[in-house]
C-alpha cells in the first residue's frame, strides 16, 4: 500500500462510502447518515475504519480509554515529516526515502497511533514509545504486533511514576534520535475537563472515553510540556534528540510554551496549527537545541486566523529580494557578482566553504566561525592575529584591499550565540542562496527583467548573524 496522500482528510470523511466497506461502522451510522460523536462505540468504529482503509492498520481499542481521532493525529505526523525533511543533517531538502529516522512517542496510548502511522508512511522510520498506564501498554504492544511492526516499533521502559518524561537511560543505546513527540494529558483537573466538555456543543470526540491518567495532569498541558522543556535541555538529552515537540489543545498554551523556550535560551523552534473541520483546533510547538533550522512554511505554519500572535513565532529563516537588472542577462550578472563577493570571503579564516552549482543556480555557504563579512569582523581579523591559521596574513592583506567599500550600516552585534561545549562543533551559519528570474507580475508597469535572490537559513542559532549576512550580500550584489 502506498503512503496516504497528505490531503487525504482535507474534506470531511464521507461516512456513506466508508460504511459500504466497513459493516461495523455502518451499524453505528444514524438514519440521516451522520455519526453520533457522543457515542464512544461510534467514534471507535470510525477510527478503526479509517486506520484500516487509509493506512492498512488493524487495531483494537479498549472501551475505557482515549480513542484517537485519525485526521488530527495524521496532521501531527505530516508536521514532523516536514520538520525533519527541511532539517536533514545533509541539507537534503524534501523527503529522502533513504534516511533512517528514529522517533520517540511519550505516552503512546492504547492505539500506539503515532508510531503506527509514522512507520506506515515512511518505510525507513523506526519508533520508540513509552506509556505509564498498564491497560494502554498492553493494548499498544498488541496493536504493534497485530500490524507486524515489532521490528520497527519498541515500547521501552520509562519512569512509571510519571515524574521523568524522557527515558534517558533507555536512550543511551542510541547515538541520535530525530524526533520526540507527545500528546500530553490536556486538563489540570477533572473539573476543568468537565467544564470544557460542557462548553462545547458536543463532546470532543477524542475525550469521551479518556481515563483520568490520559486526560489529566497537575498543572495541565503547560506544566507537562514545561517539564519536557526542562528535561530536553539537560546535557544528556539536548544533543541526543534533534527535535522535541508537543501537541497543545489550548491557544493560550502556545504563548506560555514559547515564553518558556525563550527563557531557556532556545532560538530554534517551530509553531504550527492543526485544523480539522470547524470544531477542532490544535497547536504544536517543536524545538531544538541544535542548529538545523526548518523552512518558514514549517516553523511559522500558522495561518492568519489561527490566533497565534506574531510575537510567538520564531525568526524568519528565509529572505528574498529582487534586483532590478538593466541587462537582459540579469541572472548571469547576479550569478557572477554573488560568486565574486562570496569568493572574497573564502580566504577569511578556516571554515568558510562555498559550493555553487551552476545548473541549479544555487549555492551553499558555510561559515564555521560566524561573521567574516562585516567591516567589524575584518577589523578584528586585522588586529587579533589568529595563530592557528597560517594564511592569516594573506587574508589580512586581502581584507585591507577590500575594506574601503561603501558599507554604510554598521553590522549588528551578534547575540545568543551558542556557548555550550557540545554544540561547538556546529557551524555558526549555513545558508543556501538561490537565484531565479521571477515571472513578471501581471499588470506591472515596467518590463524590466528582475533577478531574485533567495537566502535560506539552514543552520545556526543566531538570527542576527543570518540577517547581517543577508544585508551584506544585498549591499554587495545590488
Ligand atoms: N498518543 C496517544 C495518547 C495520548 S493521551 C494519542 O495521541 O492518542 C496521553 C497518554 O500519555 C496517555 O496514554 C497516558 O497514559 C500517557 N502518559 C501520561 N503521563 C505519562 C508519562 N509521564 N510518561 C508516559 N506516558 C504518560
Amino acid at each position: 500500500m502506498m503512503p496516504a496522500p497528505e490531503d487525504i482528510y482535507k474534506n470531511d470523511v464521507d461516512f456513506t462510502t466508508l460504511a459500504l466497506q466497513y459493516p461495523d461502522f455502518a451499524k453505528r451510522l444514524k438514519s440521516n447518515r451522520q455519526l453520533d460523536f457522543s457515542d464512544p462505540e461510534s467514534v471507535r468504529q470510525l477510527t478503526k475504519a479509517l486506520l484500516h482503509r487509509d493506512f492498512d492498520l488493524s487495531i483494537d481499542l479498549p472501551d475505557d480509554r482515549l480513542c484517537p481521532p485519525v485526521p488530527n493525529r495524521f496532521n501531527y505526523i505530516l508536521f514532523i515529516q516536514r520538520l525533519l525533511d527541511t532539517t536533514a543533517p545533509d541539507f537534503h531538502d524534501g523527503y529522502d526515502p533513504d534516511r533512517q529516522v528514529i522517533g520517540l512517542d511519550i505516552g503512546t496510548g492504547s492505539s500506539a497511533i503515532y508510531p503506527l502511522l509514522s512507520c506506515r508512511q515512511r518505510p525507513k522510520w523506526l519508533f520508540l514509545a513509552t506509556e505509564i498506564d498498564d491497560t494502554n501498554r498492553n493494548y499498544a504492544s498488541k496493536n504493534i504486533a497485530a500490524n507486524h511492526l515489532q521490528s520497527r516499533i519498541k515500547l521501552i521502559d520509562t519512569d512509571m511514576s510519571g515524574q521523568q518524561l524522557i527515558p534517558s537511560t533507555e536512550l543511551e543505546r542510541f547515538d541520535r534520535l530525530d524526533i520526540l513527540m507527545t500528546n500530553p494529558p490536556f486538563y489540570e483537573s477533572e473539573a476543568s475537563m468537565l467544564a470544557s466538555a460542557r462548553s462545547k456543543s458536543r463532546p470532543a470526540n477524542s475525550s469521551c472515553t479518556g481515563a483520568p491518567i490520559e486526560m489529566i495532569v497537575p498543572g495541565g498541558e503547560v506544566s507537562f510540556v514545561s517539564r519536557l522543556i526542562l528535561e530536553s535541555a539537560l546535557p544528556k538529552n539536548r544533543s541526543r534528540i534533534q527535535w522535541f515537540s508537543a501537541m497543545l489543545g489550548k491557544l493560550s498554551s502556545v504563548g506560555s510554551i514559547v515564553d518558556k523556550l525563550r527563557e531557556k535560551g532556545c532560538t530554534n523552534f517551530a509553531v504550527t496549527e492543526f485544523i480539522q473541520g470547524q470544531k477542532t483546533r490544535r497547536w504544536c510547538v517543536a524545538w531544538s537545541w541544535l542548529g538545523l533550522r526548518p523552512s518558514m512554511a514549517v516553523s511559522r505554519g500558522v495561518v492568519g486566523s489561527s490566533g497565534v500572535e506574531k510575537k510567538y513565532l520564531p525568526a524568519p529563516t528565509e529572505m528574498e529580494y529582487d534586483m532590478p537588472m538593466t541587462s537582459m542577462d540579469g541572472l548571469s550578472v547576479a550569478e557572477k557578482r554573488v560568486n565574486e563577493e562570496i569568493g572574497k570571503l573564502l580566504g577569511a579564516g578556516a571554515g568558510v566553504l562555498w559550493k555553487y552549482v551552476h545548473a541549479r543556480r544555487a549555492g551553499m555557504l558555510m561559515s564555521k566561525e560566524g561573521d567574516v563579512w562585516s567591516r567589524k569582523a575584518r577589523r578584528k581579523k586585522l588586529h587579533h592575529h589568529d595563530h592557528q591559521h597560517h594564511q592569516a596574513e594573506d587574508v589580512d592583506q586581502e581584507m585591507k584591499d577590500h575594506s574601503v567599500e561603501q558599507e554604510d550600516a554598521e553590522d549588528a552585534e551578534g547575540e545568543g550565540s551558542n556557548d555550550e561545549d557540545e554544540l561547538d562543533k556546529e557551524p555558526a551559519l549555513v545558508v543556501r542562496i538561490e537565484l531565479s528570474t521571477p515571472s513578471s507580475e501581471y499588470g506591472s508597469s515596467s518590463n524590466q527583467a528582475k533577478t531574485r535572490i533567495r537566502i535560506r537559513h539552514l543552520q545556526g542559532h543566531d538570527r542576527v548573524l543570518f540577517e547581517s549576512f543577508c544585508g551584506w550580500l544585498k549591499r554587495k550584489v545590488s
